[in-house]
């Protein structure tokens, strides 16, 4: 099916397309949540009903990753940025020294930050071949370091660990703003995760942090109140007002997951429309993907056009049929499909079926 004027496939890589069935159910609620005449959005965070979907919220996420009792769940604002901030700040101690693996934007933007409040030691980087990930064979990790954090995805550049690094005592931090709920996860080898809502959880304005119960204690004198993990977690996500809404309509996300079969169900969904798509990519004479095919990223699939100058008159056929948000970051050029969990089988067959017959047309 390609898309008709009516459909829409929306491939931005974040603030990205939710699922159809939450958007209606938010719909139904929005002005009137559960016949109380106001919105979620209108009431206090500290009302009753707030704080059940708040436990909610909770409760969900803690089943569908399976996060143990000894990890607090965080509903936080400032995006994952900040958490680039908070992460030196709570667990950098003066004088130590704080290990990153650097595998592409993101990556480098949590380094540069980290830099400014601690010694970093890049332990293990692709800069020079951004085709390969990172192999666990590349490092080793140093005993001594504070922590060690990656980037499970790297949203840009289409990479994505094929491993959970091995650190030993050292508490291994990693950014899953665009991979976290994709696929199970074994939490009890994180010492903190971190992920921005706006591509598999929620709306922009949530950040989502899991994080050890022995992590919590360590931030610098000068760390902010609101990005002191401590305060977060016996506020249990409420030192100052929390992204209400976001976190309603993240609980309504989960619920969705859990209601599709959790996220063994969407592992599969996910391999299964990544293959659809690298598949046709690979088989393609004017599109492609130079990624290496064992780290190449289930979320974000960036593809390149061998003649350039068709890049517009593709981007503009696309956007005409309902092709939407396929224009490459602004860093890298190209294109990029994001094709997280809400994003349906249905509309990843119908734009390999659009690059089939542009390719066509343009061959002729
Ligand atoms: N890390 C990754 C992997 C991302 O994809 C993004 C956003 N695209 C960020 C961090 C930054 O997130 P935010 O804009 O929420 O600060």
């Amino acid at each position: 099916m390609v898309a008709s004027a009516k459909t829409v496939f929306n491939f931005c890589s974040g603030p990205a397309m939710l699922p159809a069935a939450v958007m209606h159910e938010a719909q139904d609620e929005f002005v009137n949540y559960h016949g109380l005449g106001v919105s979620i959005m209108e009431m206090s965070h500290r009302s009753p009903t707030f704080l059940s979907v708040l436990a909610q919220a909770e409760e969900n996420l803690r089943q569908l990753l399976s996060i143990p009792s000894n990890y607090r769940v965080l509903f936080l604002q400032g995006g994952a940025s900040a958490q680039f901030s908070a992460i030196p700040l709570n667990l950098a101690q003066p004088g130590s020294v704080a290990g990153y693996i650097d595998t592409g934007y993101w990556s480098q933007k949590a380094i540069d930050e980290a830099r400014r409040y601690t010694d970093v030691q890049v332990i293990a980087s692709n800069a020079d071949d951004m085709s390969q990930g990172v192999c666990a064979e590349d490092y080793s990790v140093d005993q001594s370091l504070a922590y060690l954090h990656y980037t499970a995805n790297e949203t840009i550049d289409g990479i994505q660990f094929d491993h959970i690094p091995e650190c030993g005592r050292v508490p291994l931090i990693c950014d899953m703003s665009s991979c976290i709920l994709s696929e199970p996860l074994d939490v009890t080898r994180f010492g903190l995760i971190y992920a921005g809502a706006q591509k598999n959880i929620g709306p922009a304005g949530l950040t989502v942090v899991i994080v050890r119960d022995d992590l919590l204690g360590f931030a610098s004198q000068l760390t902010p109140k609101l990005l002191n993990y401590q305060v977060l977690a016996e506020n249990h996500s409420m030192a100052n007002t929390p992204p209400s809404y976001g976190i309603y309509l993240a609980n309504l996300v989960f619920r969705w997951l859990l209601n599709q079969g959790g996220l063994a169900e969407m592992q599969a969904q996910n391999r299964d429309k990544a293959q659809i798509l690298y598949q046709a990519i690979d088989a393609s004479q004017l599109f492609y993907n130079y990624v290496h095919p064992g780290v190449r990223s289930q979320m974000n699939v960036p593809f390149f056009m061998e003649d350039h100058s068709q890049l517009e008159r593709f981007l503009q056929e696309a956007e005409n049929l309902g092709f939407l948000n396929l224009k490459g970051h602004r860093s890298r050029g190209g294109l990029r499909a994001s094709i997280y969990n809400a994003m349906p089988r249905e509309g990843v067959l119908a734009l390999v079926q659009f690059l089939e017959k542009f390719e066509n047309s343009y061959a002729r």
